[in-house]
């Protein structure tokens, strides 16, 4: 390993807002990121137009917060940025009502790489296509934007039509916060395969099945569902947020030197080559496209398997257990934004 990082990094010095004067951002989408990405920038001094479909629910947030909002289709026609924020599985649809809209010069920005890398919006070759990623769900790059603290984010771009594709990028990454934390440089191409195998095998994926399994096997051998809960679920925030701060030492250095001693000696036990096979076979669906052609045959059969395994997840004993068990201590008082913490 080197003490070099191999990717660029782009911070507020390399990014002038100013890029962007003289012209419209359309954001598609009202949602996580619509909403963080549309109130940054507007408050970045960038003119920002709302396109929401008439009957959505989330146009009254929108002119709510003070912003102007007309149908996709017109937001684009008056935009030279069209930000492509509503949900991946919508957005092939949506860009087929707009694409007329985009002009030889304009921006299609994404905030997630899928549709395009594996071509279910295949743009003009006279378009920029970029990408800013805020490596976080939308309300935190809107609450740090407040507290005028940056979000980490990524940058790509799959075409340069203008040359200026980078520049008008980094404008928008400016725009919304991310430069003041820092923007590192990757492809549409890095940022769907890690993105999709980050959130299948380790952070949702991953980390619910540990969860559950432990829990299980906990139960199973006659202890109480409280203890279960408390051990591998509750605990489980106190460990990251260790993580997070200081990396994986100032975890181990905060837990006993027995919980170190016995993670250290079977944490790889339970975590074994095995399970090294089965994330590299879930890399592999990730990346010769088994995955992302699954996902698009399941919600256009109307999502039966989605359907089914979202209600098992919720039918599991360890989520009414939790519910009883947070209603009776302090810490369920404290802020609990679910609703937006899709990992996407
Ligand atoms: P979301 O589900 O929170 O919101 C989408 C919004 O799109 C809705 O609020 C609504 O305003 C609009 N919408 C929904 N259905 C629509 C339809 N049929 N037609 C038109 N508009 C419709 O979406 P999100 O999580 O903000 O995701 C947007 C993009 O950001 C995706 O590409 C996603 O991968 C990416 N992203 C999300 C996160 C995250 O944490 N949520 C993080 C990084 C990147
Ligand atoms: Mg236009
Ligand atoms: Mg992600
Ligand atoms: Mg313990
Ligand atoms: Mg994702």
């Amino acid at each position: 390993m080197t003490d070099e990082f191999t990717t660029d990094i782009y911070y507020d010095d390399d990014a002038d807002v100013s890029t962007l004067d003289d012209e419209t951002v359309a954001v598609l989408g009202y949602g996580s990121q619509g909403h963080a990405h549309a109130l940054n920038l507007h408050e970045s001094g960038i003119d920002v137009v709302v396109g929401l479909r008439e009957d959505s629910s989330s146009r009254s947030a929108a002119e709510a917060d003070g912003l102007e909002v007309v149908t996709p289709v017109e937001a684009a026609s008056r935009a030279s940025v069209v930000s492509m924020l509503v949900p991946d599985t919508v957005q092939p649809h949506v860009y087929e009502q707009i694409q007329d809209e985009l002009e030889s010069g304009d921006t299609l920005q994404f905030a997630h790489g899928f549709n395009i890398h594996y071509n279910q919006i295949q743009p003009d070759e006279d378009i920029d296509v970029t990408m800013i990623a805020p490596k976080s769900p939308g309300h935190l790059v809107r609450r740090n934007y407040e507290n005028g603290e940056g979000t980490p984010g990524l940058l790509a771009v799959y075409q340069d039509a203008t040359g200026n594709a980078t520049e008008r990028a980094l404008a928008y990454a400016k725009g919304i916060g991310c430069a003041r934390a820092g923007v590192v440089e990757t492809t549409f191409r890095e940022e769907t395969e890690t993105d999709l195998f980050g959130e299948q095998a380790v952070l949702c994926g991953g980390i619910a099945e540990l969860i559950k399994v432990g829990y299980e096997t906990l139960v199973d051998a006659g202890y109480s569902e409280e203890m279960a809960y408390f051990e591998c679920m509750n605990e489980m925030k106190l460990i990251v947020d260790l993580m997070y701060e200081g990396g994986l030492g100032a975890m181990w250095d905060s837990v006993s030197d027995t919980a170190e001693y016995g993670g250290l000696t079977r944490g790889d036990a339970v975590i074994d080559d095995h399970a090294r096979e089965n994330m590299e076979e879930v890399l592999e669906q990730v990346q010769n496209g088994e995955f992302a052609t699954e996902w698009i045959a399941e919600n256009q059969a109307n999502r039966p398997v989605y359907t089914q395994l979202n209600q098992a997840e919720k039918d599991h004993e360890i989520e009414e257990v939790g519910e009883r068990l947070r209603d009776l201590f302090a810490w369920a008082d404290e802020d609990t934004e679910t609703d937006d913490e899709d990992e996407s």
